[in-house]
């Protein structure tokens, strides 16, 4: 990194003025125009929602996940972590293991 202060602190050839209060002010704009800038361009960091409704089969005993179902969202009205619901009660759902079919309730 190039040191600026010397450079701030030497004065003015032409007029012989002392061009420190002046010419620090002008540096720490750029410093904080620089700097600042580079701060709101870097991207924020992503935090990911992990959603599931676990289940565990009354006939197998086997758990999943029925979101696990591909075509659960496009299926059904449900919205994520709905419950006590019309909508999010009795949902039939076939086990994957046995293949059994059961009704659920969700909670949360
Ligand atoms: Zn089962």
């Amino acid at each position: 990194m190039i040191n600026l202060w010397n450079f701030v602190m030497s004065k003015n050839d032409i007029t012989g003025d002392s061009i420190i209060t002046k010419s620090s002010q002008t540096y720490r704009n750029n410093y904080d125009s620089i700097f600042r800038k580079k701060e709101s361009i870097q991207e924020n960091t992503i935090a990911a929602w992990s959603i599931s409704l676990d289940v565990e089969c009354p006939h197998c005993k086997y758990e999943y996940d029925i979101l696990s179902e591909t075509d659960f969202w496009t299926d059904t009205n449900i919205k994520p972590i709905e419950h006590d619901t019309p909508n999010s009660r009795n949902y039939e759902v076939e086990c994957p293991k046995c293949e059994k079919e059961f009704l659920v309730d969700f909670t949360y």
